[in-house]
């Protein structure tokens, strides 16, 4: 999608601090971040949104959390707890149509979120 932000950054059109690469997944930081670790993990396929999933993109959504987890766990937060959510639509708060797992560490998280 040439006019995805998201697509953009991975291309390297627009500056990122990347933090993990392969193959499927890219991961940044969030340019306004929530929380002392705030990272965006990204499948390198553009897709719009949750409800853009298909059956055989199961394994790339397991690579999303994979690579999640490992990030976190790199920073020494697993232990004390993250939250990793991902935002589908105008209602939840999706701004940006490509989707993406946010990762969120580093301070105690309260529930229910607004
Ligand atoms: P959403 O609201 O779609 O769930 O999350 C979009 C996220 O992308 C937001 O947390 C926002 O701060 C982040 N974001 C928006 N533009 C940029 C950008 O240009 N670079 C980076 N690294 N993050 C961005
Ligand atoms: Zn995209």
């Amino acid at each position: 999608m040439s006019d995805c932000l998201f697509c953009k950054i991975r291309d390297g059109e627009i500056p990122s601090n990347i933090i993990y690469e392969d193959e499927n997944v890219l991961a940044f930081e969030d340019v306004n971040p929530q929380a002392p670790l705030h990272v965006l993990v990204i499948p390198r396929r553009h897709i719009a949104t949750a409800n853009d999933l298909q059956a055989q993109d199961a394994p790339l959504i397991g690579q999303l959390f994979l690579a999640a987890k490992k990030i976190v766990q790199d920073r020494g937060l697993a232990e004390d707890g993250y939250r990793m959510v991902m935002n589908c639509n105008e209602q939840a708060g999706q701004t940006v149509f490509h989707i993406h797992l946010h990762v969120l560490a580093g301070r105690i998280m309260h529930w229910p979120p607004g």
